[in-house]
């Protein structure tokens, strides 16, 4: 490394994998600054996956009392305040922000405070005061932003971004699109006694995801009492008072207290001083990275969001640890992007790892299917109708298990165990072979033994 530049590497941006790569770099013995602009911790800390799971099990309370009936407890869920969760969230995040800046104090890792950008290949400009750095290596790790369509009034409406700072909690909601945040934000509202309406512009939501679990999270939302919608998207918004008017694509309109736009979130690159340093981006404005997470600018390199490849934290963490071992340890390390397990936090939520029926159906000659749905014991007394679906795809030649999908209670603890399956190969035989847990709805993934299709 060059002791001409200031440091071996300078990180844009303190989220998950800004974070993780410079704290490993750091403690590999390189000179490390990280720049950030906003809390430490990133979106998934501050305005993600952390306050989202918390929000998750806020609204999960009032059923929980609601069955407790049906095993002999009397109790009652009389009041949600939202100040209070926001208070309690507040300083949890706040305590996790602390963390952050510790471990990064630890690995030597230099903090600057502000919005960096490349003015050469090699230089760095922080703030508005203009600080200059200069690095031998630059990870750009800056992540994504919620993308809003240019829609008459969509001033109006607010992204998860606000959805986690609001000040009153409101009465009646609508939730725009239909990937991962806009369900699990549909699922919060209602849980919490939200009058929650979800829109999706096309036959049916999650797209990506196994269509017998779609269509199964779409019953169940709807049970549960979501005014799910498909087929119907929004044309314009109207400021009404204190509320919203959204004026609808077949003709109708809903009033609500607000409206919570998540229709994808790009990649965040402008203003980075990227093109001059002759970084190449796609058409989307991610950053274009190889294997190794590398730039076409040999020592500029960037992982997580901003690549757009799985917008997913414990993907930047791996991208971020791949990256490290291969610029400062001498061991180059591609990133494997096959079988990752993710879940969506809806209610219920869906848990997944390997191929959706069709997709292994488009890339295997012979595909076995195994679907099982099933109503879980806790709810032969909890007074609660809610059923839970579990599938396996299977390849037939291999006998190998391509895909594991639940959606029921628990689907990311269970299907995270089952990842580990999928991802070493195991084969149907050996499911069968596993005795299962009794009782438990996982066992279900074990017991399997006749063929749906
Ligand atoms: P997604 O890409 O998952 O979903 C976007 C949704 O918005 C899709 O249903 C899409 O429809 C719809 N949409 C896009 N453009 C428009 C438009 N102009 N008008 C109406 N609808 C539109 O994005 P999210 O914002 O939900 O989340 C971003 C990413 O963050 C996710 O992909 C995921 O990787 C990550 N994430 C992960 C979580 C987890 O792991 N639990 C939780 C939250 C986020 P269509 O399908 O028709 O394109």
């Amino acid at each position: 490394m060059s002791e001409a530049r200031d440091f071996d590497l300078f990180v844009l941006g303190a989220g998950s994998g800004g974070v993780r790569a410079a704290r490993m770099a750091g403690a590999a013995g390189a000179r490390v600054a990280v720049a950030e602009e906003r809390d430490l911790g990133g979106t998934c800390v501050n305005v993600g996956c952390i306050p989202k799971k918390l929000f998750v099990h806020a609204s999960h309370v009032p059923e929980e009392i609601a069955e407790a009936a049906g095993f002999g407890w009397t109790a009652a869920a009389e009041h949600f305040d939202w100040p209070t969760l926001l208070a309690n969230k507040n300083a949890e995040i706040a305590r996790l922000n602390q963390i952050y800046g510790n471990l990064l104090d630890k690995a030597g890792v230099t903090v600057v405070d502000g919005r960096a950008r490349l003015v050469d290949a090699h230089t760095l400009e922080v703030g508005d005061e203009g600080r200059r750095y200069t690095a031998e290596h630059v990870l750009v790790a800056t992540g994504g932003w919620p993308h809003l369509p240019e829609i008459p009034g969509i001033e109006h409406a607010i992204t998860s971004n606000e959805a986690f700072h609001l000040e009153r909690w409101p009465r009646r909601a609508v939730v725009v699109g239909g990937g991962y945040i806009a369900v699990e934000f549909a699922g919060i509202f209602h849980g919490t006694g939200v009058e929650t309406t979800q829109l999706y512009r096309g036959p049916l939501f999650l797209r990506g995801f196994d269509e017998d679990c779609r269509r199964h999270i779409a019953t169940q939302m709807r049970a549960r009492g979501v005014d799910l919608r498909f087929d119907v998207n929004p044309t314009s918004l109207e400021k009404r008072g204190d509320g919203v008017r959204v004026h609808l694509d077949d003709g109708g309109t809903l009033d609500a207290d607000l409206v919570l736009y998540a229709t994808g979130r790009k990649p965040l690159t402008r203003g980075l001083g990227l093109e001059a340093a002759g970084v190449a981006l796609d058409a989307n404005g991610a950053v274009v990275v190889d294997e190794y997470s590398r730039t076409n600018v040999p020592h500029i390199w960037a992982i997580g969001d901003v690549t757009d490849r799985l917008q997913l934290t414990p993907v930047a963490i791996q991208e971020a640890m791949a990256f490290v071992r291969t610029a400062f340890g001498g061991e180059p390390t591609p990133v494997d992007h096959e079988n990752v397990a993710s879940c969506v936090f809806s209610q219920p939520p869906l848990g997944t790892v390997g191929l959706t029926e069709s997709e292994a159906r488009e890339r295997f000659p012979g595909v076995d299917v195994y679907l099982s749905e099933f109503r879980p014991l806790k709810h032969t007394l909890s007074g609660s109708h809610e059923r839970t679906l579990m599938k396996l795809v299977v390849e037939t030649t291999s006998d190998r298990v391509v895909g594991v999908h639940v959606a029921g209670p628990e689907a990311g603890e269970i299907v995270q165990g089952f990842a580990v399956a999928v991802k070493s190969g195991a084969t149907k035989a050996q499911f069968d072979a596993t005795v299962g847990i009794h009782p438990t709805s996982a066992e279900e993934l074990v017991t399997m033994r006749e063929k749906t299709r």
